[in-house]
């Protein structure tokens, strides 16, 4: 089973795909994760790569889908989840063809949350240096200031996290990657989840719908 979650910066995407990677045992593609590692390499790729994402700005389609077909290569036999991919038509086209022989798209989630609660969500939000996890200094923190609490790692606020890289991130999202969402919603496998409700809300009614699509017979 393939399933995407949707939506704009700050909706909660990593955070939930966390959850449903230790509930459905699934493989998860964080196309944020993914870049983030490569700018950790001094080279000319990660140094551009770094440019981009400070400036909120995305990555070309022929680097997304090398990622995008090195991480099928290494997760074969697995279901995946995928965070941040697509987001551009263009890259919907991609993953059909990369997945067409593996079962498809089966679900997509899109968690819808206002532009104004992204805006407020990423400007208190820190990500942990080592693993990922995602908190919110006001609404989600971690136990112990500026420590992850699953991996001990340190907190960072990310560098695209200024008022400009937010801005380009959600125009990004409202000019190129809702037109995805409509692509997905009509060819009837999105389900839409209101992203403003508290977390462990969202998570309960996300394992819902997959059980359920999971028992649904063929
Ligand atoms: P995220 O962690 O998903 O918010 O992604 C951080 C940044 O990585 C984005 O603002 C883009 O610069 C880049 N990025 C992530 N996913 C993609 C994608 N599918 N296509 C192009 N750029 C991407």
């Amino acid at each position: 089973m393939n399933i995407i979650l949707i939506g704009s910066a700050g909706s909660g995407k990593g955070t939930q795909a966390r959850q449903l990677v230790k509930k459905f045992g699934m493989a998860y593609f964080s196309t944020g994760d993914q870049l983030r590692l490569l700018t950790r390499k001094n080279t000319p790729l990660g140094r551009e790569v770094a440019k981009k994402i400070s400036a909120g700005e995305l990555i070309s389609d022929e680097i997304m889908e090398k990622i995008l077909a090195d991480f099928i290569d290494k997760n074969q036999n697995q279901s995946i989840i995928f965070d941040g991919f697509p987001r551009v038509l263009s890259q919907a086209e991609i993953l059909k063809k990369r997945l067409a022989n593996i079962g498809g798209v089966n679900l997509v989630i899109f968690l819808n949350i206002s532009k104004q609660e992204a805006v407020k969500r990423l400007a208190s939000r820190v990500i942990c240096r080592q693993c990922g996890a995602v908190y919110n200094k006001n609404t989600n923190p971690p136990r112990q200031a500026n420590i992850c609490d699953r991996c001990g790692g340190k907190l960072y606020q990310r560098e695209d996290e200024t008022p400009q890289a937010i801005g380009k991130r959600l125009e990004n999202f409202y000019e190129k990657t809702e037109p995805v969402i409509e692509f997905y919603r009509h060819q009837g496998v999105l389900e839409e989840v209101d992203g403003e409700k508290p977390i462990k809300a969202i998570s309960a009614e996300l394992i819902k719908i997959i059980t359920l699509l999971d028992t649904e017979p063929n």
